[in-house]
């Protein structure tokens, strides 16, 4: 992974690519570069859906190698619904494939003198990009099944649906699975419209001809590899939990946590959860049959393998197996008790381009807004059609939560800079509403994942109904999930990394024996440090301030049941985050 791919999309007489090597830009993947890229080279206070935005793709450190987990996509820019920098990042086979194929970072710049759609394709020859007007609208399933006629059954794509191309701010960008389904999202901060805003449809990749990447020494890096997956399998939640039920294990357990928003964030347990449960999924999904029904990977070399398939009453493919967030998104959070109605919006929100969590928090506010009752499936699914459709009414919806909730006039607004809260009450789990209140991206779990502690006591347990202890727990996750993010391993990782020392020096292992390196635990710390420090300065120059570093005011004063608890960690202390 020695170039950079750059495309001009504004240029005199069409796109230019060029390719250039990595320089300054050496060392850093994932996450740490598309931040590098974006803080050094987008103006702060450019307008996200204008010229002077580029929206980054880079894989991580260790894509495309045999280190397993390895295959997570970082996708970055400045964010049209945060106004901040983003990072969102996404499982599927194009980071292995464009690891591979020795990509860093693919950077689209400029912009489309008119509305020409383009296609791009890479693969050992080099890159072509072709007008693709044809392609205009479609979703992303329709979109790769035309695409698998053109180039055959061995590539893999990144996309965007329609809600990209009307550059919705809650528009995601799609990857394509080892199936060769749109089914794993950068979902969140409207990363999708960017992309739409740079008039690409879709990047279809083709390593055909590649090898995986060699190590600097491969016998360790062998025998790292070999740690780190026996630590990955030893783990109970890499282990055992997520193989067994997928994320969606974790809907029990945050439900008698009294920590699970229902009905758009008014009480922290929901009657309907187990029958949206992952082990009610797990069955269902088992008495359905199917080929592939069982548990697997999203990407080749996954070993948790949290992942599934959804299929209807009659046997027929719907969608992937909805991860926890989803199904609390359009389930809980909205009333709904329904898995089959969960899948079909999980395949709506996954054909039209829209990260779920977002639309199942907008759907909740529109809910509040009197829009639908509570627990109206059909009617959750008919307004995610209007987004698909760009009605009105839809485009209000495919702009997020903060957007409906203003032009509905409804103060219970789960965002933090913009961005819709994931799935658990930050009054219940206070350290989580440290990492949603501080983090650069908006509020985001996957930032600074309190909730294990918090919940689950991986890593040490604090008290999820306490403000103490949470400040240094949420820092302390967010320099390392910066860290994780930038070397491609899925954050699920975390749960072995932070309990078992020997899996964190097995991860470490693969990176120096990768490259050659001798990074210490503190290297990586100051790592972690430095990419928040980029994340920051770009949302300070962006104009964001301590004042937004805050949970909406309702979150101090509602008491949330069954706990009647309020978050109660300080402004004071939150601005305690990053003084390390
Ligand atoms: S654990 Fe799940 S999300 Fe992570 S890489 Fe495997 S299937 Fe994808």
């Amino acid at each position: 992974m020695d170039k950079i791919l750059r495309i001009d999309m504004g240029a005199d007489g069409g796109p230019a690519i060029k390719t250039e090597p990595v320089g300054d830009y050496a060392g850093s993947g994932g996450r740490g570069l598309t931040s590098a890229i974006v803080s050094k080279e987008v103006p702060p206070l450019c307008h996200p859906l204008g010229a002077d935005n580029k929206l980054v793709i880079a894989p991580g450190l260790l894509s495309g190698s045999t280190a397993a987990m390895s295959g997570r996509l970082s996708v970055g820019c400045k964010s049209p619904l945060t106004g901040g920098i983003k990072e969102a990042n996404a499982g599927g086979q194009p980071s292995q494939m464009l690891g591979r194929l020795g990509y860093a970072a693919i950077v689209l710049e400029g912009q489309p003198k008119d509305n020409t759609l383009y296609k791009v394709f890479i693969n050992k020859d080099g890159v072509d990009i072709q007008e693709a007007n044809d392609l205009c609208m479609l979703g992303n399933y329709d979109l790769v099944d035309k695409m698998k006629a053109e180039y055959g059954e061995k590539i893999s794509c990144i996309s965007i649906g329609q809600a990209g191309e009307m550059k919705l701010a809650g528009a995601s960008v799609a990857c394509t699975d080892m199936e060769l389904r749109p089914t794993r999202h950068a979902g969140r901060g409207g990363v999708g419209a960017v992309m739409g805003s740079k008039g690409v449809k879709v990047i279809v990749i083709d390593d055909a001809g590649m090898k995986m990447r060699q190590a600097q020494d491969p016998d360790a890096f062998k025998e790292a590899n070999k740690a780190w997956v026996a630590g990955l399998k030893k783990h109970p939640v890499s282990g055992e939990g997520l193989p067994a039920y997928g994320t969606n294990v974790l809907t029990n357990v945050i439900n008698e946590a009294g920590a699970y928003p229902t009905n758009n964030f008014s009480k922290g347990q929901f009657d309907g959860a187990g029958n949206i449960s992952g082990e009610t999924q797990a069955e269902t999904e088992e008495a359905r049959g199917g080929k592939g029904a069982a548990t697997h990977g999203c990407h080749r070399g996954c070993i948790i393998r949290c992942s599934g398939t959804y299929y209807d009453k009659d046997g027929n493919y719907v969608t992937k197996q909805p991860e926890y967030e989803t199904v609390w998104a359009h389930g809980g959070n909205c009333g709904i008790d329904d898995l089959d109605a969960i899948a079909q919006l999980d395949r709506l929100d996954d054909d039209f381009g829209l990260d779920t969590i977002e639309m199942g928090a907008t759907i909740g506010v529109a809910m509040e807004a009197g829009l639908a009752e509570f627990g109206d499936a059909e009617a959750a699914i008919k307004l995610v059609k209007e987004v698909g459709e760009g009605t009105p009414l839809g485009r209000i919806l495919g702009s997020g939560a903060a957007v409906t909730g203003k032009v509905f006039g409804v103060e219970r607004v789960p965002v933090v800079k913009g961005q819709s809260m994931p799935a658990y009450d930050p009054r219940a789990v206070m350290g989580i509403g440290v990492t949603y209140a501080t983090t650069t991206m908006g509020a985001d779990h996957t930032a600074g994942y309190a909730v294990g502690s918090n919940i689950m006591g991986v890593g040490g347990k604090t008290d999820p109904l306490s403000p103490e202890g949470q400040i240094e727990l949420s820092r302390n996750l967010q320099i390392a999930t910066a860290v994780v993010d930038s070397t491609g391993m899925c954050l699920f990782v975390a749960f072995p990394v932070l309990d078992q020392p020997e899996t964190f020096q097995a991860l470490l292992d693969l990176v120096n024996t990768f490259y050659g390196l001798s990074l210490t635990a503190d290297d990586v710390t100051e790592l972690g440090k430095s990419i928040l420090k980029n994340e920051r300065e770009f949302n300070q120059a962006a104009g964001f301030t301590s004042k937004h570093d805050r949970l909406p005011d309702y979150f101090k004063k509602e008491k949330l049941a069954p706990h009647g608890v309020t978050f109660a960690v300080k402004d004071e202390e939150l601005d305690e985050v990053f003084n390390w």
